[in-house]
C-alpha cells in the first residue's frame, strides 16, 4: 500500500507513540494458558520443556531487535525491557507490541519439536533427573497478548491479574514466614524447596554481556580471541543489588 494512491488511509490511523526517554517494558501472557497447559500434559506447576521454550524464544527475539537489552520470564509470559533511549518503529506502541508478540509466537510454534518432539527426550538440561516426559504433539495454535508499560519499571516484577484462587492461596500464606512456608511445602508436597531447579524459583533472565569468546579466523584459519556482546540466561534474583552492579552494562 506504500506510496499508493490509497495511501490516504494511513490518516486514520490511530498512532499511541511512548514517552521518549523512559524505559519500555513489553510483556507477553499466553492466552487460556490454564486450558493450552492442562491439553498439553505440562508438568505442574513448571514444565521445564515449556520454560526453555519460551526462554528460546524470547532469545529469538533479542537477536532480531538489539534494543532489547533484558527479557524476564516466568509462568506463560515474558517481559522485555526496551532500552530508554529506544527508537524502535518511533516508538508506535501498536507497531512494537504486535511485533514482539507475533514473533515470540511464531517462535514458540516453530520451536514446539525442539522442546516436546521424540528428540528432545532424554536430553539431561531439560527433563527433570528420573522423570520421563512423553512426547507432546501441538495440538491447537496458541496465543498471547501483549502489554506496553513505559511509566513503572515495576510492571516487570508485578502481577495485575492475579486470579482468586491465587488470592486465597496468598490469604493463607501472607502470614507465614519462609520457613514456614518450606516446612508446609515438605511436611504436605514432600518438595524440598531448597533443592528446586534456580529456573523454577527465580524465572530465566537474558541479558547481553561482553564476553571474550575463541573463534576460528576466516583469514588464515588461526584461532583469536574476540570480545562479542553475547546473550547470556540466568536463573537469579534480579530484585537485588548484586544483579545489576554486576551487570551495569545493561541499564548503560
Ligand atoms: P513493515 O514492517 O513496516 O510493515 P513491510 O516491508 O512489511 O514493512 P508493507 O507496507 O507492509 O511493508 O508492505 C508489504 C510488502 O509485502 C509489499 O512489498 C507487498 O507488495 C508485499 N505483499 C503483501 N502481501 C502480499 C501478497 N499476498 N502477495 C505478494 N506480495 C505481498
Ligand atoms: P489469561 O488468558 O487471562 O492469561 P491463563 O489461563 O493463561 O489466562 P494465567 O494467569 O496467565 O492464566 O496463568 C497461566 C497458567 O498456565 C497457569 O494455570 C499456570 O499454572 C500455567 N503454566 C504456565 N506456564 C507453565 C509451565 N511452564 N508449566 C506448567 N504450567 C504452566
Ligand atoms: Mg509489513
Ligand atoms: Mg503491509
Ligand atoms: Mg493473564
Ligand atoms: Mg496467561
Ligand atoms: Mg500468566
Amino acid at each position: 500500500m506504500a506510496c499508493s494512491k490509497f495511501e490516504y488511509v494511513k490518516h486514520f490511523e490511530n498512532h499511541t507513540t511512548l514517552l521518549r526517554n523512559t524505559w519500555i517494558v513489553v510483556r507477553l501472557d499466553g492466552h487460556s494458558f490454564h486450558r493450552f497447559t492442562s491439553q498439553h500434559n505440562f508438568l505442574k506447576p513448571n514444565d521445564p520443556r515449556a520454560l526453555h521454550l519460551a526462554s528460546f524464544a524470547a532469545q529469538k527475539c533479542m537477536e532480531e531487535f538489539e534494543e532489547i537489552v533484558l527479557a524476564y520470564g516466568q509462568s506463560d509470559e515474558f517481559s522485555f525491557l526496551l532500552r530508554r533511549s529506544a527508537s524502535l518503529y518511533k516508538r508506535r506502541e501498536a507497531k512494537i507490541t504486535s511485533t514482539l508478540c507475533s514473533l515470540f509466537t511464531s517462535n514458540y510454534v516453530f520451536y514446539w519439536n525442539k522442546f516436546f518432539g521424540p528428540e528432545t527426550r532424554g536430553e539431561k538440561d531439560v527433563i527433570i533427573p528420573g522423570q520421563t516426559l512423553e512426547p507432546q504433539e501441538l495440538l491447537y495454535p496458541p496465543s498471547f497478548d501483549a502489554r506496553a508499560y513505559n511509566t513503572a519499571f515495576w510492571a516487570l516484577v508485578q502481577d495485575k491479574d492475579t486470579p482468586h484462587s491465587e488470592q486465597k492461596a496468598q490469604a493463607i500464606l501472607k502470614d507465614t514466614d519462609s520457613a514456614a512456608k518450606n516446612e508446609l511445602l515438605f511436611s504436605k508436597y514432600h518438595i524440598n524447596y531448597n533443592t528446586l531447579p534456580e529456573m523454577y524459583k527465580k524465572g530465566s533472565t537474558l541479558f547481553r554481556k561482553p564476553t571474550v569468546v575463541t573463534e576460528v579466523s576466516s583469514r588464515d584459519g588461526r584461532e583469536v580471541q574476540r570480545t562479542r556482546n553475547l546473550i547470556i540466561t540466568e536463573h537469579r534474583d534480579i530484585i537485588g543489588d548484586p544483579f545489576w552492579k554486576g551487570n551495569p552494562q545493561i541499564l548503560q
